[in-house]
């Protein structure tokens, strides 16, 4: 109990912004967290519970500008769209980014994630938001099972239930064939 409180005491608040350059010029590891009021653009139907993790490496990368890798986690709640409860929805995102000196020739980097760098600075906090939010699907739902309105309702539309008239069909069609 106590190891993990001074854990979490120790865990330092990341700036919003850093320096990619000094960053790799030391450690290149960055480990910290954003407490979730600084993460505003994730609304209903997600709402995070605790504070962010991130652990970030930042290298120089062959060709100029940076590779940067981190692992995301965020403790977040979704809102279950079948039944309108909150259920835990823990995210957690591997990122790879690319992190450019200057604007790119834009044929050179359409497969890879990349972020220009202003003044050398990389808005971190804003990208850690944008991977959350990219992870969170539009409609989030409890698994079905796990789900109190879809035991309460009987065969609620979905696709694999609009199947069953064609297969009926199907059926009807065989059977006259064989006449
Ligand atoms: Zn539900």
């Amino acid at each position: 109990m106590f190891g993990l409180y001074y854990r979490a005491l120790m865990a330092s608040e990341l700036p919003e912004q850093i320096e990619c350059r000094q960053l790799a010029a030391g450690t290149g590891v960055l480990n910290g967290v954003l407490a979730a009021s600084r993460l505003t653009r994730i609304e209903e139907p997600y709402r995070v519970v605790g504070a962010v993790t991130v652990e970030l490496r930042c290298r120089p990368r062959e060709g100029g500008g940076f590779q940067l890798d981190a692992r995301i986690q965020a403790p977040l709640e979704a809102r279950c769209q079948r039944c309108l409860e909150w259920t835990a929805w823990p995210v957690t995102v591997d990122m790879e980014l690319v992190a450019h000196i200057k604007a790119p020739p834009s044929q050179d980097h359409d497969e890879e994630d990349s972020v220009e760098l202003v003044d050398g600075m990389l808005p971190l906090r804003e990208v850690i938001e944008d991977e959350v939010l990219l992870s969170c699907p539009l409609a989030p739902l409890h698994a079905r099972q796990d789900c109190p309105a879809d035991k309460s309702f009987e065969a609620p539309v979905i696709a694999s239930d609009r199947k069953q008239p064609f297969a009926g069909l199907a059926e009807l069609l065989k059977s006259r064939e064989q006449e």
